[in-house]
């Protein structure tokens, strides 16, 4: 170890341990939260077929793939590669653990003879790669069978149990279940037990049905509008989740279509979702518009209700769907689209007069399209409209990248001015902040939606400045078509 690092992580143990946990809190939330619900389902399956491989054909039959460093013979089990010797596994047994991670390697520990600690072996998952291209079915299928059960029967490739298959296909087990029953009457699917479990997968009618549709279809290069399903998860309940609803929002500001559930329907306050990419409000940010379709009908959606609960609020006299039931929501793309751009704009703004008038923020509201934001600042400069007009539209033709990160509390405060408004914002209780980064001009606590880069936001005009009590000027804003 370099002697800096040393001196570093033994001089003050206390900052360098919290510091290491924090940035490992960090790696978790970019490189493995995102793919978790999928890891967990790919590392059931491979015990599952690990569990089916041993009760077929005994070890001889687990380990013939285990690894190609593994083989079991005479009631030995032999790695090539390691240079420990003998351990003795009697009365101590072994514990065999998937991995998603260290592909292709094999690791065993603790291989010392006097240790208490039952031995793992570490071996890669089957079917890794399924981990970074989901299951899916030829667009033929896919029309055929519907989207949910097509993926179900996709993912059926691997042995697998009603829940793990939930977790995989993102659908409820309820649904699940219904697509396996259909699938298995069409004779696609079938079912085994194995202990207490009922696992299900492909006949090779299906393999073949597959194969032909892939060959007659047309090829969708992009796979059409797909949606996606990275989650920012960390914890925080206000980060990912409202309630019982998870907010596709904060994870992809970008999506505009999902399938999703229906859990209550509150009469006076409004619709919950299991998952919802409408903006609820907040920060200046008006909430979204937008429908929700199931079964041929429509319910438009006009507001929202923020409680215990994210409650989606109809338009009067629109139908509501009934509690339990699949819908698809869409979220009004023109006005959110538009809101993304003015929010960003708005960061701009308070980026540039923070840079070159030294003011902040007091307050703010946006419209799609139109906004004002309030600076404390007592004395107004000669031409500074057009000054900041000016400048604003130079930050914008820069097209610096908008970036998006969750940190916990303590690391976000000590970002020098992360709260340009004046009052701390951020709620005592909040463990985590969400930060929305305009890399080289602001940082900020947000909760918003915001634009990928500044470029989208287009050209801004400085309509107005008007002088709010002593020290109070507002900039009045609108974004140019
Ligand atoms: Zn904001």
């Amino acid at each position: 170890m370099p002697a800096d690092v040393y001196r570093a992580l033994t001089g003050d143990p206390v900052t360098a341990r919290d510091m290491l946990v924090a940035q490992q809190r960090l790696a978790w939330q970019a490189l493995v939260a995102p793919l978790w619900r999928r890891m967990r389902g790919l590392l059931d399956a491979d015990i599952t077929a690990r569990s089916r491989q041993l009760a077929d054909g005994g070890l001889e039959r687990l380990f013939a793939d285990l690894h190609p460093r593994a083989t079991w013979r005479n009631d030995e089990l032999h790695l090539t590669g390691f240079r420990r010797g003998a351990v003795d596994l009697r009365s101590r047994g072994l514990v065999l653990v998937p991995t998603v991670f260290g592909w292709p390697n094999l690791g065993i520990g603790p291989t010392d003879d006097s240790s208490v600690t039952v031995p793992v072996l570490v071996y890669p998952m089957l079917d890794a790669a399924q981990l970074w291209e989901p299951a899916t079915q030829p667009p033929a299928i896919v029309r055929l069978l519907g989207a949910g059960r097509a993926s179900v029967l996709a993912e059926t490739l691997i042995p697998s149990t009603i829940g793990s298959l939930a977790q995989r296909v993102g659908l409820a087990p309820a649904t699940v279940s219904q697509h396996l029953a259909v699938l298995r009457d069409a004779g696609l699917v079938t079912a085994r037990r194995r202990g207490r479990e009922v696992l299900y997968y492909q006949t090779p009618l299906a393999a073949t049905l597959a194969g032909r549709a892939s060959r007659r279809s047309t090829c969708l290069p992009c796979g059409g509008h797909r949606e996606r399903r990275t989650v920012v998860r960390c914890g925080s309940m206000g980060i990912s989740h409202h309630g019982r609803t998870e907010r596709l929002d904060l994870a992809d500001p970008s999506l505009r279509e999902w399938t999703c559930r229906v859990l209550h329907v509150d009469p006076d306050r409004g619709i919950v979702l299991d998952r919802s990419a409408f903006y609820p409000g907040g920060g200046g940010q008006p909430p979204d518009h937008g429908v929700l379709l199931w079964q041929g009908v429509q319910t438009r959606i006009v507001g929202t209700h923020k409680g215990d609960d994210l409650y989606l609020v109809p338009a009067e006299s629109d139908p509501v769907p009934p509690v339990g039931i699949e819908v698809r929501g869409a979220v009004e793309d023109d006005r959110r689209t538009m809101l993304m751009r003015t929010h960003s704009g708005l960061h701009v703004l308070c980026g540039v007069v923070f840079r070159d008038f030294d003011a902040l923020v007091t307050g703010g509201n946006m419209e799609p399209g139109e906004a004002r934001m309030d600076f404390n600042l007592p004395q107004v400069p000669v031409g500074f409209k057009t000054l900041l007009e000016d400048a604003v539209n130079k930050e914008l033709a820069t097209d610096r990248r908008v970036s998006v990160r969750v940190l916990p509390r303590e690391e976000a405060l000590a970002i020098p001015d992360i709260v340009r408004t004046q009052t701390n914002l951020i709620p005592q209780d909040e463990q985590e902040v969400r930060i929305v980064d305009i890399e080289g001009l602001d940082v900020q606590a947000d909760g918003g939606t915001h634009v990928a880069s500044i470029g989208q936001v287009g050209r801004v005009q400085v309509v107005k400045v008007e002088s709010k009590g002593r020290q109070n000027r507002r900039v009045r804003i609108r974004l140019s078509s």
